[in-house]
């Protein structure tokens, strides 16, 4: 489905690309917003964020001053001429909030996820102007992200903007919620339109990783950061790693480089045309490779089922991964692709095997 969006005037609404948005996790205590919010005024930042309703996965923890801090984030709106923006997860929170003039809504992660609450949103947003934000499900699946901004769209919102806050992960993994960046990317295929910032504080989880994510996000062109700031973060209610001071979110932003999505310089085009070129002929290779691979891995189908032995065979498969996984290492390939590409090419010979094993026979 095509999203009818207003032609989102960033530069109005948001400040000029790369946008940054900033602001502590959670809004704890009038001086607290107001402090936070002056210092990235001077930064320059235009759009101010914080939660008022925070959803906490676990019980216990903070939850939010709730209705108490819209007022704070009005203040915060005109006293600084910066535009406000918090989370909704339940249609109340939107009514309370269009009663302190909040500019922009965001839905969080946990809300994307759960197509009832999504739609209740919807509904009650319908004939509302306000700019609104969907963050990325938890899980990463791109339907649920564009099923959101779908419902929200047929209720009447054209100013829609995707925020990519990285999925869950079971498993050891450096971040918080793993980047996966191919989805945002595929959100921005079929969406061309549509800005998409990214949220490298939830992604991170942790202040260290927050300028290669930030510098990352720079350079697969996404529209900017959406970003926590919190004027003493070690004593943050919620989400205390992650977040930055204002200072040191102007020292992470100064270092940032950002590149030039387009080519003006034929030199440069030239230089870049040869090297695909080389790509595009070694492609052609790694393709030949593969029918070659998968033509072997049937004629190995039919061996198997003439013998009238299993597919899988537990022994070589470990022999195999363990031994590419050496290879790996010598050849400077990561050996977390290198296991991902060798997993993905054992199931496509599984599957061949498998339809050639039980084909019926004429
Ligand atoms: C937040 O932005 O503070 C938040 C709770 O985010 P998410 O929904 O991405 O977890
Ligand atoms: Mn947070």
């Amino acid at each position: 489905m095509k999203l009818e969006l207003e032609e989102l005037e960033c530069a109005k609404v948001l400040g000029q690309k790369p946008i940054i948005i900033a602001g502590p996790c959670s809004a704890e205590s009038e001086q607290q917003v107001m402090e936070t919010a002056w210092q990235l005024k001077d930064l320059g930042v235009g759009v101010y964020r914080a939660g008022v309703w925070k959803p906490r996965t676990r019980p216990g923890s903070f939850e939010g001053m709730g209705s108490k801090a819209l007022p704070w984030l009005r203040k915060v709106k005109r006293e600084t001429g910066m535009k406000v923006a918090i989370e909704v997860a339940q249609p109340n929170h939107i009514f309370e909030a269009l009663k302190f003039d909040i500019d922009i809504f965001w839905i969080g992660a946990r809300t994307t996820v759960n197509p009832f609450f999504v739609q209740d949103l919807a509904n009650a947003m319908k004939g509302l102007d306000t700019p609104v934000f969907v963050k990325n499900p938890i899980n990463p699946d791109i339907n649920l992200w564009l099923g959101a901004l779908e419902r929200l769209n047929q209720a009447g919102i054209r100013k829609l903007v995707a925020v990519h806050r990285g999925f869950s992960y079971f498993g050891p993994t450096k971040y918080r919620n793993v980047p996966q960046w191919q989805i945002p990317l595929e959100l921005r295929r079929q969406l061309p339109a549509l800005p998409i910032l990214t949220d490298p504080s939830h992604i991170c989880g942790c202040r260290g990783l927050l300028q290669e994510i930030s510098q990352e996000a720079f350079d697969l062109n996404f529209d900017g950061l959406f970003i926590e700031s919190h004027i003493s973060p070690d004593d943050a209610l919620s989400d205390k790693d992650q977040q930055l001071t204002p200072a040191a979110l102007k020292q992470m932003l100064g270092n940032l480089i950002i590149r030039r999505p387009e080519i003006d310089d034929n030199r440069i085009q030239s230089g870049l045309d040869h090297l695909r070129k080389q790509i595009d002929l070694l492609d052609d290779e790694l393709m030949a490779v593969l029918e070659k691979r998968m033509k072997i891995s049937k004629e190995m189908g039919h061996f198997k089922k003439k013998n009238k032995i299993t597919i899988f065979q537990r022994k070589r498969w470990s022999e195999i991964i363990a031994s590419r996984l050496v290879e790996a290492n010598e050849k400077d390939l990561s050996k977390e692709f290198v296991d991902k590409l060798f997993r993905a090419i054992h199931q496509e010979s599984i599957n061949k095997q498998n339809r050639i094993m039980n084909e019926k026979e004429d």
